[in-house]
């Protein structure tokens, strides 16, 4: 076989493969997780934004989410099914624009990889329903625990304390 025959089917398969990993839906292979809705469920539940990003793994436009202002005690939940995942007391400004905090609620997130950049990146999602929420760093504050989850607002929703 030519060297050039052969490298194309080496591409064709190796494309084939990523378009195969992008599947809708498909976030967190052979994971089962507590909430499981089919995409059409989501998408009847779910706003076209927080589709977009809990299920696509899509990432709102910086500065676009109202909870980054938000300062008050409360907890965040997941957009999606209602998972307690980050409280006020561990949210910094990380001058992103993106709601951002130095940890999660223990036990709350599912944690996964993502190469879609190029190279590899914490990603962070519900432990619930496997619906994306951002991703986490490792230059967030020192004084306390050096990690920076950098969340969409949109995959969250805001319960301020009673
Ligand atoms: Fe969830």
């Amino acid at each position: 076989m030519k060297t050039a025959n052969y490298l194309f089917i080496v591409v064709f398969l190796l494309t084939s493969c990523v378009s195969e990993a992008q599947k809708d839906g498909e976030k967190s292979e052979n994971k089962t997780y507590e909430v499981q809705n089919t995409n059409q469920e989501w998408k009847k539940e779910l706003s076209q934004m927080e589709y977009y990003v809990l299920r696509k793994a899509g990432t709102e436009p910086a500065h676009s989410s109202p909870l980054n202002d938000i300062n008050e005690p409360g907890t965040f939940v997941c957009a999606a099914c209602g998972n307690e995942l980050y409280e006020t007391k561990h949210k910094f400004d990380s001058g992103t624009g993106w709601p951002s905090f130095d940890r999660a609620i223990e036990g709350s997130l599912d944690l996964g990889e993502d190469h879609k950049l190029g190279y590899k990146r914490d990603e962070a999602m519900c432990g619930k329903c496997g619906g994306h929420l951002g991703h986490i760093f490792n230059d967030g504050p020192r004084a306390t625990t050096g990690m920076r989850h950098c969340i969409n607002g949109t995959a969250l929703k805001f319960v301020p304390e009673k």
